[in-house]
């Protein structure tokens, strides 16, 4: 009989393979697909954030987890028009670990540099962005039984828990506390980088404002939730982005965290709705009608705009970014 599996060793399995093997957006779609707004917009913000880091030059401009590309590309676009000068210093590179996705962000992101992870970025003022890439991460799963711990893990009849240490993080006795291990690796990395020199990290992602317990590991395969444990690859799995925690742990580096604040609020602020509306002027009335239900879609309080969340890490000596003022 095969030995038990931790959770987040099967997950980071499980993951590799699906976004190797399989389109993820035939099982989900990101704000990115939504609406081209949401790309513009935050080209916008990082051509801002360059201005208020003192316009380093070269500056990369770096995304984790590109999916199709698209993001970087309507950014790149809007940063073309607004920005020339910031389009003249940057040097793009993209944190992508699947072939599959790759080739596809090839087609369309013209002279990027692909990294298997952050660690490999160049030693250069950064500027980063990052949609829906730490809920893919993997997660632990420590559950307090009594007085004591047990940890998830994945054997051959599903889901069985083993004695642990405690995680750090207190909760009553049956509640569960999720860790998500990369995630706190790469806040802590960019806290370092950002107090050492020029650099803003800016992530949207999925989950509350303060750390929760509870199970939110979640399997999505064509738009439907399915179990978690179902042959890996064949689903995509992700949980709840703890932002409180990578908050802390880039803090503790020396870096500033700013949020998180709802992305529906955050885009609004942005300008979303007045980039949504011109570009709905030049169009027929049912393209113009889709392009402002869209933007509705990524900012109404309870579609996406409140459960998704922005969180930026910046260097200290930066003003507050874009989006983020009290
Ligand atoms: N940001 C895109 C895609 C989100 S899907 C969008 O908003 O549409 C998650 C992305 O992260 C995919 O590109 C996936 O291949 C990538 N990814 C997942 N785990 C990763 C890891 N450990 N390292 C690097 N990239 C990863």
């Amino acid at each position: 009989m095969s030995e038990p599996e931790r959770l987040d060793h099967f997950m980071a399995r499980a993951n590799a393979v699906y976004y190797a093997t399989r389109d993820p957006f035939a099982d989900f779609t990101t704000a990115p697909e939504i609406a081209q707004a949401f790309g513009e917009v935050l080209g916008a913000w990082a051509a801002v954030t360059w201005q208020l880091l003192g316009r380093p030059d070269p500056v990369v401009l770096a995304e984790a987890g590109p999916g199709r590309g698209t993001l970087m590309a309507d950014a790149l676009r809007a940063i073309a028009r607004v920005a020339p000068e910031f389009h003249a210093a940057l040097r793009l590179h993209l944190i992508e670990t699947s072939p599959r996705l790759r080739a596809v962000q090839a087609e369309r992101l013209a002279g990027a540099i692909w990294h298997d992870s952050l660690e490999t970025l160049p030693d250069a003022p950064l500027l980063l962005l990052a949609n829906e890439f730490l809920d893919a991460l993997p997660i632990r799963q420590f559950v307090r039984r009594g007085a004591g711990w047990t940890e998830r893990f994945v054997g051959p009849d599903g889901f069985c828990e083993l004695p642990a240490d405690p995680p750090g993080r207190d909760a009553a006795d049956g509640e569960m506390v999720e860790v998500c291990e990369p995630a706190l690796d790469i806040a802590s990395a960019l806290g370092a980088r950002f107090a050492a020199r020029p650099g803003a990290a800016l992530f949207l992602d999925y989950g509350p404002e303060h750390s929760a317990p509870g199970d939110s590991l979640q399997a999505l395969s064509e738009g439907r939730m399915v179990d978690a444990l179902v042959p890996p690859g064949t689903a995509d799995l992700t949980a709840h982005v703890d932002f409180a925690a990578i908050a802390a742990a880039a803090r503790a580096k020396g870096a500033a965290a700013h949020g998180p604040i709802p992305q529906g609020i955050f885009l609004a602020r942005l300008g979303l709705f007045q980039r949504t509306d011109r570009l709905a002027r030049d169009q027929p009335p049912a393209r113009a009608l889709a392009l402002i239900e869209a933007a509705r879609r990524l900012a109404e309080p309870d579609r996406m705009g409140r459960l998704f969340k922005a969180l930026a890490l910046c260097h200290p000596g930066c003003p507050i970014p874009p989006g983020f003022e009290q």
